[in-house]
């Protein structure tokens, strides 16, 4: 799948999870933003199962001079992982940024939660980032330069009744950022992680409006976020303003992680 308009600087992006919430608002900023020291970037989105959702998201990209690319693969899967690096790595000529994005929640008290509920959330949240990661460090330490951005989650820093699977699997993305910003410094690439708070989302959509409203309760500024409050925070971690910055957990949740 793909939507080409060509262009010669652009930067070269892989966003997983990219057609829904907060990945296709990550994908429509990276594509659209040139400004504060960030080019337009060329993107390859990957995704699990919506097609539908591929399609309209190409068919809402029309930012002059970027590039799209959809992929349909699991990111639970190394294998799947490799070739859909090599073939977005083919097809814009190279990477320069990574946000490993995808992510699923199985909700349940730890009494009720199945081993196949955990191993799932673990496999597509935290085995998901090894995959991409491994897959884009070596051209990017090649080149030496790269940018990769993780999305983890508030409920990672304070933690959260029903979402042992999830809070494990965030957790984990948080460690594995930072010892991978230590691995990876001195190459040139940066790695951080950001920690959305209550999105507007289809993940957040399944909870209850009596939910909703106990959760809003907790947030200081008082609103859920948009995928775009994320996206501007992704974006700028990827831009030359950040040049200094890694190992680092932004937060955007409202204030509810202070
Ligand atoms: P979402 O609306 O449910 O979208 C999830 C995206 O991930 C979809 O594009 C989905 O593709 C993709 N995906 C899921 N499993 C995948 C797999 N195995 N391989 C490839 N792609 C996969 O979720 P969201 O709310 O935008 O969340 C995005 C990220 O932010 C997740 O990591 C989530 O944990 C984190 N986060 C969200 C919130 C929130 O409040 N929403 C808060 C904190 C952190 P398909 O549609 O094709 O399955």
């Amino acid at each position: 799948m793909s939507n080409t308009k060509t262009s010669n600087h652009n930067r070269r992006a892989i966003v997983t999870g990219g057609t829904r919430g907060i990945g296709r608002a990550i994908v429509k900023e990276l594509a659209s933003r040139s400004c504060c020291g960030v080019l337009f970037s060329d993107v390859a989105f990957v995704y699990n199962s919506c097609d539908e959702c591929a399609e309209e998201l190409m068919s809402e990209i029309d930012y002059p001079g970027t590039k799209i690319f959809g992929f349909k693969a699991d990111a639970t899967s190394l294998e799947q992982a490799q070739a859909t690096v090599n073939e977005a790595i083919e097809k814009l000529g190279g990477v320069d940024i990574l946000i490993n994005n995808a992510g699923i929640t199985r909700d349940n008290l730890l009494l009720r939660m199945t081993e196949k509920d955990f191993d799932d959330v673990i496999n597509a949240n935290l085995k998901s980032v090894f995959n991409y990661t491994k897959a884009v460090i070596k051209p990017m330490i090649n080149q030496k330069y790269g940018r990769i951005v993780n999305i983890a989650s508030v409920v990672a820093l304070i933690g959260n009744p029903g979402q042992s699977n999830y809070v494990a699997s965030k957790a984990g993305v948080i460690g594995f950022t930072k010892a991978m910003a230590r691995e990876l410094a001195s190459r040139g690439i940066t790695v951080n992680a950001v920690a959305p708070g209550f999105i507007q989302t289809d993940m957040t959509q399944k909870l209850t409006d009596d939910q909703k409203q106990k959760l809003v309760q907790n947030i200081p500024m008082g609103r859920m976020g948009t995928p775009q409050d994320v996206a501007k925070v992704v974006a700028f971690l990827c831009s030359k303003d950040a040049d200094y910055i890694t190992g680092q957990v932004i937060s955007v949740d409202g204030g509810m992680a202070m």
